[in-house]
């Protein structure tokens, strides 16, 4: 997933709008952040593994001067947690470094592009290829714009990209536009952000998304926009689901009110008796509190999450996963005690959280635990940026609901369908990336295809 965000302009403090603003974006990453500066010199750079609270200090932010920043949130997709994956990509040259969200799930063009031009690129990840290939271009005279025009051409996946030199901030999407980045303006300083709430906490005027196929280009020219390829818009659709903060703004709509509806079609769709609604915190909040109102059934906390672990905390292992679900919410049994519960959550994956949760809630005292999802089965894995795990892992991938619900054990089980999932967000369908659900993905997925063992 990742969240990226570039400032080009005003006096010396880009870096210092960076990093309030990657507080904002940390819901997209918790593995590791980094920021790069530039003061029309050479480059400054600070990373590290971590929350952003983790990563920098005073110091770090006194180093990192100048007027160009980008800065990052990693999320660790493919090639896991390590040290060498840390954004922003630089090299010890110090005149280039790139932030991306967004994955390659093919890389066949760019890496015969490097043998081509007999850049050396064993061991390295896709932003890193990306780099690679701008950077020759750059050493072969081009400017970071066209520079990237010209690499643009060798990538298949989905990127929003910031790149910077020591005088120029360039921001790309992909024609796709899979991840979300927007515009916005600051007391003369332009920004890019992957989200609108980074533009919202500080201060800046929001002038709309980088369109997909778009390039913005920041210099001592002003703020240049041009579209390089005809932009197919096409959203990942748990970016609403999940992934966006809920005081986003994706493709003219605002999240919170989007999935607050799914929550009012889920009470649509199907009758259930029950006594009391509560959210699996915090990303279904807007879901339970749409179905509480329809529904007429009174919404509560019925699980009390620890804000303070995260992703990071969570390791690989099934076995500790499951015991990480303990620790990060806690069931209130003056709440469900003796009731009939409707649990509100955005997405079953593998399902072990869901699992677990009805477990938890039967142990306290519920008397019939029901499961309401306010998106449909997740049955095909994602290869442009997100964590999802292989087709296997995926609980409905090849099972009916009535297994599904079995396996987790709850009462009864209701997905939202595909059709009100659609209808909430608002969005017409082609506008929207659907791989997840429905199996069509719109980009090559090239040797990924034969991990899709499972067809509708
Ligand atoms: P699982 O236990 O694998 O079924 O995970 C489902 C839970 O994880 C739900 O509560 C979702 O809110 C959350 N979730 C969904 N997608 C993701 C993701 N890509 N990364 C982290 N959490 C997710």
């Amino acid at each position: 997933m990742c969240g990226i965000i570039g400032v080009y302009g005003g006096d010396n403090d880009a870096a210092r709008l960076v990093y309030t603003g990657l507080w904002s974006l940390q819901h997209r990453g918790q593995e590791s952040s980094g920021i790069a500066s530039a003061d029309g010199r050479g480059l400054r750079v600070v990373k590290g593994e971590g929350l952003v609270a983790h990563v920098y200090d005073e110091e770090h932010l006194a180093l990192l001067d100048g007027n160009i920043a980008i800065g990052h949130n990693r999320y660790s997709t493919s090639g896991g947690s390590t040290v060498a994956h840390i954004q922003p990509v630089t090299d010890e040259d110090r005149d280039l470094a790139i932030v991306h969200n967004g994955n390659l799930p093919q890389t066949l063009k760019l890496e015969s592009f490097l043998d081509k031009k007999q850049v050396d690129y064993a061991g390295r990840n896709d932003s890193e290829l990306i780099f690679l290939a701008i950077k020759y271009y750059l050493a072969n005279g081009m400017d970071l714009a066209e520079a990237i025009k010209k690499v643009w051409r060798l990538l298949t996946g989905a990127f929003c990209l910031a790149a910077m030199t020591k005088d120029r901030l360039v921001a790309v999407r992909d024609r796709y536009g899979i991840r979300p980045l927007c515009l916005g303006k600051f007391n003369g300083q332009w920004i890019v952000a992957s989200e609108t709430c980074a533009l919202d906490t500080l201060g800046a005027k929001i002038l709309g998304e980088v369109q997909p196929g778009e390039m913005v280009v920041m210099s001592r020219n002003g703020l240049q926009r041009q579209q390089v390829m005809a932009g197919k818009e096409k959203v990942d659709i748990f970016e609403w689901v999940y992934f966006a903060r809920p005081d986003s703004r994706l493709q003219g709509g605002l999240v919170n009110e989007a999935r607050k509806n799914m929550g009012r079609k889920l009470a649509g769709e199907r009758k259930i008796k029950g006594d009391v609604v509560i959210p699996v915190p915090d990303s279904a909040i807007p879901a339970a509190l749409g179905y509480a109102e329809v529904s007429g059934i009174p919404f509560d906390h019925g699980l009390i999450k620890n804000r303070y672990i995260h992703r990071t905390f969570i390791r690989p292992a099934q076995k500790l996963r499951e015991k990480d679900i303990r620790m990060k919410l806690n069931p209130l049994a003056e709440v469900v005690a003796g009731k009939r519960v409707i649990v509100v959550d955005d997405s079953i994956v593998r399902g072990t959280t869901s699992k677990k949760l009805v477990d938890m809630l039967r142990q306290i005292g519920a008397k019939e635990v029901h499961l309401v999802i306010s998106s449909p089965p997740v049955k095909y894995p994602d290869f442009y940026g997100i964590d999802t795990p292989m087709q296997t892992e995926l609980i409905a991938a090849g099972r009916s609901n009535e297994q599904i619900r079995q396996w987790i054990g709850a009462d009864s089980l209701q997905y939202l369908s595909y059709r009100g999932l659609i209808e909430a967000i608002g969005v017409p369908e082609d506008k929207l990336c659907t791989a997840c659900l429905t199996g069509d993905y719109p980009i090559d997925i090239g040797a990924n295809k034969t991990k899709i063992k499972w067809q509708k």
